[in-house]
């Protein structure tokens, strides 16, 4: 039996087994990729949604007096 997961770096598909030496990652590689991210803290702002920028807030037009 093998499990699939995801490289948490690239992403790619990576069999977890006994010689998968950098599982969860694809290779040593992601690995210090990953490790180099949480050092900086980029994964606190890559995990932040981004804002939606559909709807632009308009601030009310409520000084109709300069009209
Ligand atoms: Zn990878």
């Amino acid at each position: 039996m093998s499990k699939i997961v995801k490289c948490p770096t690239c992403q790619k598909q990576v069999e977890w087994t006994e010689s998968s030496t950098f599982r969860p990652f694809c290779s040593d590689r992601c690995r210090l990729i990953d490790l180099g991210d949480w050092a900086s803290e980029k994964h606190a702002i890559a995990d932040e949604p981004l804002p939606s920028s559909e709807e632009p807030l308009y601030f009310k037009n409520d000084k109709s007096d300069k009209f």
